[in-house]
């Protein structure tokens, strides 16, 4: 069974630990949240002696060395750390994003604070990165619906305002066929290609809206093209009774069933149920850049994700995996898109949203920290006197082909950009999620897309590591009472 699959992988895990302790840090969030950026930014941070006056055991002296290890799983694809460093540094290019799960082991050899742990402990702690897209997490809760409540969920979204547009060419499919017909290949790869299409299209930057399940058909990883992933939710099933044999409804039905037995319950035996700690890094700011719909879909997806990690009676987590994460960190990343005077601000806002989204899930939002962070600066703060009046601005350098008031920017240039305020009061987003138009931003926030910043080198010659804001702090959150 799952459950003493999974026991035996935590015993094995933890004979292992003894010999050489070792902890799984999970990294997640939807595409594009910054998974990859953050990855790259914490290990280049840490094997490069990077400013990190938060992070106790490094700023206290007490690392003595960190370094990078072969993995312990040989059939997980390792994080391209070098590839992404050379990206970030060398080109000034933001790495290529998440498409897959991948791993990466950080050792740390260190001296414990206190005599008596210096004592009982080897010193050694390696950390094994699991980097995976947010996207196969909501596909948990999948495994608590059969084929007719994924639909009726499935179909009920694709007619809500925010999306109506974008599924209208697989509504009208799906809504012409009789479930109870007879089922052929072709009928129902074209369906499912439209549904995988218009889940796509949901993703687009203009919209931002995050994913709906089933995760693969945005991120296939080694899935691409494989018949697991050739199916549709269904509108309209009687609300009773099982589907014809040979039917359309029988066929959608068996493959969803088969979607849940081999993809998400393999990745959740040999990957979820083993983490032990967890990062969520989630895009608030392009989401209320995108407008009231892109905040509410968040704030539905982050309760999606939030469902995974609640523990206790009821959960659909316990009843199928004994897990290991005791606390959860949520990032709210791209912090350096805006004066430091909004950063609490973002951070106020995100824990707004979590909490919203663990009230509708029925959850305390117990465990769950939310940090406002950019694993890598792009910018720097300045300010500029207009008419006799101080503005505080940022300083960086658009990505080629950015637009700001009419000029178009080349990738080299630098500019100070304003980048206005986060209201004081993290309610007034979500009063504004009503009034605002559809489509409009719900901040004055100016968003502006940086390349990654020119290291800084000091008097000596000696390059710095690559700026952050509050990294550290997440670092003391997730790893400091392993390093105590
Ligand atoms: P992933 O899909 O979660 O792996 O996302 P990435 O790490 O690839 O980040 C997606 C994009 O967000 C990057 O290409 C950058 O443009 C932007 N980004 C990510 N992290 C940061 C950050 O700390 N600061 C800034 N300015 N941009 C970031």
């Amino acid at each position: 069974s799952d459950e003493a699959r999974i026991a035996f992988d935590n015993i094995a895990d933890r004979a292992a630990g003894l010999i050489h302790p070792s902890i799984r840090f999970g990294v997640t969030g939807l595409s594009r949240a910054g998974k990859t950026v953050f990855i790259t930014a914490l290990v280049h941070n840490l094997l490069h002696g990077g400013r990190l006056p938060l992070f106790n055991a490094h700023h206290t002296g007490r690392i003595a060395r960190t370094y990078l290890e072969p993995q312990p799983d040989d059939d997980v694809p390792r994080f391209q750390y070098e590839d992404h460093v050379r990206a970030l540094i060398e080109d000034r290019l933001w790495p290529d994003s998440t498409r897959a799960i991948s791993q990466l082991r950080l050792t740390v050899e260190y001296e414990s604070a206190s005599g008596w742990n210096r004592m009982l402990s080897a010193g050694k702690l390696s950390i094994d990165i699991v980097d995976y897209p947010g996207e196969w997490l909501l596909d948990l809760p999948l495994l608590a619906q059969d084929f007719r409540e994924f639909s009726a969920n499935a179909v009920e979204l694709a007619r809500s305002r925010a999306r109506a547009d974008l599924a209208e060419q697989w509504l009208a499919r799906a809504t012409a066929i009789d479930p109870k017909a007879t089922a052929d290949e072709t009928s129902a790869r074209e369906l499912a290609q439209l549904f995988a299409t218009y889940l796509k299209a949901c993703k687009s930057d203009a919209r931002a809206l995050s994913t709906l399940p089933p995760g693969r058909f945005i991120m296939p990883g080694d899935l691409e093209g494989s018949p697991a992933l050739t199916f549709s939710p269904l509108p309209d099933l009687p609300p009773t009774g099982s589907a014809p044999k040979g039917s359309v409804w029988a066929m959608m039905e068996r493959r969803f069933e088969s979607y849940k037995q081999v993809v998400v319950k393999p990745f959740f035996r040999e990957h979820f149920a083993r983490l032990d700690k967890q990062i969520v890094l989630v895009d608030a700011l392009q989401a209320m850049n995108a407008g009231p719909d892109a905040v509410r879909d968040l704030e539905r997806a982050l309760g999606d994700i939030l469902s995974c990690f609640r523990t206790g009676r009821n959960s659909l987590l316990t009843s199928l995996f004994t897990r290991r994460i005791g606390r959860v960190l949520i990032g709210a990343t791209k912090a350096d898109h805006l004066h430091h005077e909004s950063h609490d601000r973002l951070e106020a806002i995100v824990r707004r949203l979590v909490d919203r989204a663990a009230e509708r899930i029925h959850y305390s939002g117990a465990g769950i920290d939310v940090m406002a962070l950019a694993a890598v600066r792009a910018t720097r703060e300045a300010s500029i006197d207009e008419g006799g009046e101080t503005l505080p601005v940022i300083v960086g350098t658009p990505i080629r082909g950015e637009k700001i008031a009419g000029q178009t920017f080349d990738g080299e240039t630098k500019t100070a950009v304003f980048p206005g305020d986060l209201p004081e009061k993290p309610d007034s987003i979500f009063e504004a999620l009503d009034q605002k138009p559809h489509g409009e931003p719900v901040t004055d926030i100016n968003f502006v897309r940086f390349r990654p910043p020119q290291l800084e080198r000091t008097a000596e010659g000696i390059t710095l590591s690559l700026p952050h804001i509050r990294l550290d702090r997440a670092l003391e959150f997730l790893f400091g009472d392993d390093l105590a």
